[in-house]
């Protein structure tokens, strides 16, 4: 495969109005293979004015697009979806290259990402209001739906093309324009998704992207705009609360899908062969870098020893090296920062007394790899069970009574996910409606569906993607009063 041939051909300057265009002043940044800690490309290192110029776009084409019939703009959302759908491989060469996941991973985030284009297509035929008879009978009360405007979207490495079209896609679907930001560690994937939305039929302006490595400099002006009407966030807690500040001064409509520290609940009656697929799914997918991850696996301790022997087993047998490498499962972390972050985690509960039943040592050699970890006997006070991992480690804990397991799982600022093992029914209703999160997975170690409302409550953020709820972060409810 000729990845370094793929990558070169993805353009590398910024997208304003339609238009390729270096960064005032020619400045770029570098993008690294975290697999090999090598330069892979440069691209435009956008400045105050390039951001102020990717607005100006999105200003100006507002109005036509808030126009543009329904049907025309999920037909441009649909041939999007097929066209990322059909050059999925090539995609997938240029997010692993850029983020290290295995090319499997890759192509599972392409197929979850094209679907918010597919499903969000759908949707932008279904905006509708409501009528009805004022309480007294002397009026009638309209209801309509009204795009937002133009909308700043910031995304994350961790899913760089999911986190742009669970964005995107409504936000175009609803009539609004858009600027977005991905994450300097990963800009290769949305530029190429830019190229892409062009040429689906996307008008100039529609969609402008501005890669910087200077994100605070460029977004706060932007941000402080008063042609912006939305910012949409998906990152860390700690940006997101600054973000959600910064929004306060021009009042901003927010969505922020922040980080999680999700509960991984294993009763006594569970199937612990399903729980144990399950775990997999939940730490190992995206190589544990998800905000859905299971953080802390709570099991009743009449099964924990079993459990975590169980998933040392699967999870010590699983192939780590270069993602873009035949059979690998699990790619490095996605940079030397984010693998070290790992190994403090881990040095510090083995410290506190844990034991690491695999893994717990960073390899020799280039690229930022860490091997998939299973902690026991992890203590209350270790740093794994109150932050957020973001890495291939699982730390057991058990518990005696379903109320202890209830109390343990919402001990967490976060609220984003929760996955709950049992065969008892009464116990499920019980279960999903105590915890504390925007999401349950119920026997299932995976809950992101396009179909489905994605977000967290207390310090995960607020705001849904995807679902019917998806398109309302985007659009206004007006209501007219007419009298007889
Ligand atoms: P991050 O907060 O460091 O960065 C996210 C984005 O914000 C990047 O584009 C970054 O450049 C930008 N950013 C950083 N500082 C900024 C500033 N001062 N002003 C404006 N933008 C700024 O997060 P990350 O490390 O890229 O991603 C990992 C985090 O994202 C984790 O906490 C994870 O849980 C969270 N996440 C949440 C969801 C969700 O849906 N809830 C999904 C994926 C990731």
């Amino acid at each position: 495969m000729d990845a370094s041939g793929i990558i070169d051909r993805v353009p590398k300057q910024l997208f304003l109005g339609g238009q390729w265009c270096d960064a005032v002043g020619g400045v770029t940044f570098g993008v690294e293979d975290p697999a090999t800690g090598e330069q892979i490309a440069r691209v435009a290192d956008a400045t105050v004015a390039d951001g102020t110029a990717a607005l100006d776009a999105a200003v100006a084409a507002q109005p036509a697009w808030a126009a543009t019939a329904p049907r025309d703009r999920g037909e441009i959302l649909r041939r999007a979806f097929e066209m990322v759908t059909a050059r999925a491989d090539e995609l997938a060469v240029v997010m692993t290259s850029e983020m290290g996941k295995p090319l499997a991973e890759s192509r599972a985030e392409i197929a979850y990402g094209a679907e918010f284009l597919r499903w969000f297509s759908e949707e932008a035929v279904r905006i509708a209001g409501r009528y009805s008879v004022a309480p007294n009978g002397a009026t009638r009360l309209l209801t309509l739906k009204q795009p937002v405007g133009p909308c700043l979207a910031i995304t994350p490495w961790n899913f760089p093309l999911a986190m742009g079209t669970r964005k995107i896609a409504p936000a175009l679907a609803a009539g609004c324009t858009m600027v977005v930001k991905p994450a300097g560690l990963t800009p290769l994937t949305m530029l190429w998704l830019a190229g892409v939305m062009a040429e689906a039929g996307v008008p100039d302006g529609v969609l402008n992207v501005v890669t910087t490595a200077h994100t605070g400099a460029v977004m706060g002006p932007l941000i402080a705009d008063p042609r912006l009407r939305k910012l949409t966030f998906t990152g860390s807690t700690e940006v997101g609360r600054s973000l959600v500040e910064q929004s306060a001064q021009g009042l901003l409509r927010v969505s922020m899908e922040l980080g999680g520290n999700a509960p991984f609940l294993v009763f006594e009656d569970a199937d612990l062969d399903a729980a144990v697929d399950g775990a997999m799914l939940a730490k190992m997918r995206n190589t544990g870098e998800a905000c859905t991850a299971a953080n802390r696996f709570i099991v009743h301790e009449s099964v924990a020893d079993e459990f975590a022997r169980r998933l040392a087993r699967r999870m010590g047998a699983l192939r780590v090296g270069p993602g873009l490498e035949d059979g690998v499962e699990v790619g490095p972390l996605v940079d030397a920062a984010q693998r070290d972050t790992v190994a403090a985690l881990v040095a510090d509960a083995v410290a506190q007394g844990a034991t690491a039943l695999c893994g717990a040592r960073v390899p020799d050699g280039p690229g930022w790899f860490y091997p998939p970890t299973v902690l026991t006997g992890v203590p209350a006070s270790a740093r794994v069970r109150t932050e957020e991992i973001f890495g291939p480690v699982a730390p057991i804990f058990s518990f005696a009574t379903e109320a202890e397991a209830l109390a343990l799982a919402n001990d967490t600022e976060y609220g984003l996910v929760a996955y709950a093992f049992t065969r008892d029914h009464a116990r499920v209703v019980r279960v999903y409606e105590a915890l504390e999160t925007g999401m349950v997975g119920i026997n299932q170690g995976i809950v992101s569906n396009p179909a489905a409302p994605f977000g967290g409550v207390k310090a995960s953020g607020f705001g849904r993607e995807g679902g019917t709820e998806g398109i309302e972060e985007y659009l206004e409810t007006k209501y007219v009063g007419l009298a007889l």
